[in-house]
């Protein structure tokens, strides 16, 4: 087995969730105590979110550039960027490194097309939503990308921010992300992903009449893969 390297904090709460998620794949899997090989450097998620509220991506780059390199050195195989939107700097950490790089958006959009959807509807930080790394990517591909208009982008990116990232779950905030999803579909979205690490906490056993794609367990499920193959 090949020990995963997560580069996370991003927030904490969902690499609490990589962390919980790689351990009972790989024990479902090789059953009994078997348990995932794993190293993890979590930054303070306050230090990145001042870099991207200010726009310095660059910084940001160099920072978990640096954190990568120390990853690889402390044995990683493979890297977990365990964010979607820190994927916007996800080149310059992979030519940081010598070991594979697992990309969050390459995973999902491989399980999209395993289901033969070619529209889907995109949640993520406003980063995600409204730049193109993440939605090129996915076009890229072959898939169509919606976002939400304007008002419920910012909804969403504030729930992520104000409370999914500080664990905070609300009733009030479920409903608008359901609202916000019911309207992707409307507007003929065929699939959701789930494109922020934290958005499973609140909508992940939802049931729409469409599939969603929870780009954490997914971006788990391609590391056990790798780390299994
Ligand atoms: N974890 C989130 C994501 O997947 C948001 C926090 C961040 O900006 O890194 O995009």
């Amino acid at each position: 087995m090949k020990t995963i390297g997560l580069l996370g904090g991003m927030s904490w709460e969902s690499t609490d969730l990589y962390y919980q998620q790689l351990n009972k794949s790989v024990q479902q899997k090789l059953g009994k105590l078997h348990s995932a090989k794993i190293v993890l450097i979590s930054v303070d998620f306050a230090e990145i979110e001042i870099l991207q509220r200010q726009g310095l991506w660059d910084d940001a780059a160099l920072y978990l550039k640096e954190k990568a390199i120390q990853l690889e050195k402390a044995g990683a195989e493979g890297i977990l960027l365990c964010t979607n939107t820190m994927h916007k700097v996800a080149s310059a950490i992979e030519s940081s490194v010598s070991v594979p790089f697992i990309h969050i958006a390459d995973a999902t959009a491989k399980e999209v097309l395993n289901q033969n959807i070619g529209k889907v509807g995109l949640l993520g930080t406003q980063f995600t939503m409204e730049q193109g790394f993440y939605k090129h990517r996915l076009e890229e591909q072959g898939i169509n990308v919606l976002v939400p208009n304007q008002a419920h982008r910012q909804m969403v990116h504030n729930i992520i921010y104000d409370e999914l990232c500080l664990g905070v779950i609300k009733e009030e905030s479920r409903q608008k992300y359901i609202h916000i999803v019911e309207q992707l579909i409307l507007e003929g979205a065929e699939g959701i992903i789930l494109g922020c690490t934290e958005i499973c906490m609140l909508i992940g056993d939802t049931q729409f009449s469409v599939p969603l794609f929870d780009t954490t367990s997914i971006h788990v499920q391609a590391a056990v893969d790798f780390a299994l193959s």
